[in-house]
Formats: C-alpha cells, structure tokens, sequence
C-alpha cells in the first residue's frame, strides 16, 4: 500500500522495493536537507570511571527526514561522504556542538537546575575522511572555537583509526596543527583498523577510543579472559604512550566494573545513557559542585 506520491517502483519483492525507494528518496533529498534544517544531534555523556562524573559529550548527528522520519547516521553519512555533503554537513556539526559546550558551561542550559554550568565540560565530534582531508579543516575549526568563545581544550575531534592508515606526516599535519592548539584528538573504533601499534608513537591522538566489539567480549560471567587480556593489553599501551582510554558500548554494570577494574579513564554507553536532547546532559552532572 503506497500513499502514490510519485513512487515509480513497483516491484514485487516488498524487501527490495523499499530498498530502492529509499536509496532514492536519500539521494534525492540530502542535497538539500542542511538548508531545511532536517539534521539535528543528540549527545552522549562520557563518564570519567574513577568519580563517576561526566567529561563531556559525544555529539551524533540524526536527519529527521521528510518522507522516512528520523534516521540514524549510519544511513546517510555514507552517502554524504559520497557526495562531498559531509563538508558542510560536518561544520554544521561542529558549529552547533561547539556552540553548546558554550551553554553547558555557562549554566545556560534547560535543565541545569543549578544554572551553575561546568566549567572544562568537553564536547566530542566526529570527522569524517573526507573533512580530515580539507583543506580549510584548520581555520574553519579555528573560527568556529573563537566565534563561539570556547577554548580549543573544550573540543575533540573524532576521527576514524582506520581514516589515518597509511597517512604521511603531511597529511597528519592539520590534526598535528589542532593538537598543539589544544584541541583533543580521539582515536575512533580504535582496534578495528588492523593499524600498527607501533604507529600510534607518530600520531596526534591523545585518547583511543576502544571500538563497542571488544566491550561485548566483556559482557559473559565470566568474561572472555582472551579480550580481559586483549582490553589490558591495550590500556597498558595506551598509558605508556601518555594516551588516555575511553571505552564505547558498555551496556552493563558487569562491562563498567571490569573496564574500571582494568584501568579505563572513561566510557560511554547505554548502561550510562542514551544519547539524547542537550538538555540531558546536565542531570549527570550533580548540581552541588
Ligand atoms: P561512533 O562514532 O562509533 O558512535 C558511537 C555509536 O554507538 C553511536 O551510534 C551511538 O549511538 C552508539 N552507542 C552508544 N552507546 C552504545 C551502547 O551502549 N550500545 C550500542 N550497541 N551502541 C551504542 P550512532 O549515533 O548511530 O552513530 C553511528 C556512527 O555514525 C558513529 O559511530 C559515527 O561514526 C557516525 N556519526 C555520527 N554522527 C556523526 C557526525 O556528526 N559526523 C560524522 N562524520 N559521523 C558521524
Ligand atoms: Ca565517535
Ligand atoms: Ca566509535
Ligand atoms: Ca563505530
């Protein structure tokens, strides 16, 4: 049953059929969504594991799109990086997250009941490949942290392990550049980019991100003693190299007590919170410091 608004597909496999519909529908619409004002983010706190206090908040991007409602970004980024949206999408990204660090700080925010703010609350973006590669990726990031009056220690930036394979020191320049300014340099989905360890030494980053796969190996009683060893393995490393370790997915308190057992720094995930509106983001902090 379609509502014929103009859908030339009429297949017999329901399956496919939506496939299509959507694929076009996409592609149709995402030209123009940013100036529709389709995409809005939601943020996920990050817990520091030694108090239990948020350290910031990982902005994720959604597209409330016209025909389909809202998607997720594993639906549209692809095809944005594709198409070279994802430039302007992604300082889109950037101006809206940095914008609020700026009134989470200030206590400017909807439910920052004690309106007192918090003061070093970071805030997280993602960059895609095709953003780390621009050229204007610098000054853009410059001008957004002045515009908004917030500190570049205030900011990470996000960025694939697997976008920095292979990347000569001229191309880790910009990302070397936003460092020694103060900008926070995560590495996202660290341990699913089959990179040399030893390759780490030479890259920006001041914080893996250990991917959601290796926290579901934590998840059995008792835990998988190959990922225990895998996960310390990691830590170790990572604090060797004056690294610090957030852990994505974590889903239980069994996850939590044995990622803070192994010496995480800090952790993101559902048995934490959903990512949600901006104005969830203060109740996770407590209101009397
Ligand atoms: P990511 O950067 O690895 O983000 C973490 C993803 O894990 C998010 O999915 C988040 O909602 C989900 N997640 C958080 N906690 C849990 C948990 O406990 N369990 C499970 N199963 N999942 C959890 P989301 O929001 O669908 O984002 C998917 C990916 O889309 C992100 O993966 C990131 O690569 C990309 N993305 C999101 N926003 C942006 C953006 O603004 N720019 C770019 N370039 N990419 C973005
Ligand atoms: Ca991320
Ligand atoms: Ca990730
Ligand atoms: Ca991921």
């Amino acid at each position: 049953a379609k509502d014929g608004g103009g859908n030339r597909y009429e297949v017999a496999d329901p399956d496919s059929d939506a496939r299509a519909i959507d694929r076009h529908s996409l592609t149709n619409h995402l030209p123009g969504a940013l100036e529709r004002d389709e995409f809005f983010l939601e943020y996920q706190p990050l817990i520091r594991m030694l108090d239990g206090r948020v350290d910031g908040a990982e902005a994720l991007v959604r597209w409330r799109h016209p025909v389909h409602g809202r998607l997720g970004p594993d639906r549209f980024i692809p095809l944005a990086e594709h198409t070279g949206l994802i430039v302007p999408l992604g300082r889109w990204v950037l101006e809206q997250a940095v914008e609020q660090a700026y009134f989470w700080q200030r206590g400017l925010v909807e439910g920052d009941s004690a309106g007192a703010g918090r003061e070093p609350l970071r805030v997280n973006v993602n960059l895609s490949p095709r953003q780390l590669h621009h050229p204007d990726l610098v000054p853009d990031t410059i001008a957004v942290l002045e515009a908004a009056g917030v500190s570049p220690e205030s900011l990470c930036l996000e960025v694939t392990e697997s976008a920095l394979i292979g990347a000569d020191e001229d191309e880790l320049k910009p990302l070397r550049q936003l460092a020694e300014l103060g900008v926070d340099i995560a590495l996202d989905d660290f341990g699913t980019g089959y990179s040399n360890l030893a390759n780490l030494r030479r890259l920006p980053a001041t914080t893996l991100k250990l991917d959601r796969s290796f926290t579901q190996g934590l998840q059995q009683h008792p835990a998988d003693p190959l990922d225990v060893t895998f996960v310390g393995g990691i830590v170790s490393l990572a604090h060797a190299l004056g690294l610090r370790v957030t852990v994505e997915g974590v889903e239980t308190e069994a996850q939590a007590q044995q990622l803070r057992e192994l010496d995480c720094d800090t952790a993101q995930g559902w048995y934490y919170a959903r990512p949600a509106s901006p104005e969830s983001i203060p109740a996770y902090w407590s209101p009397s410091d």
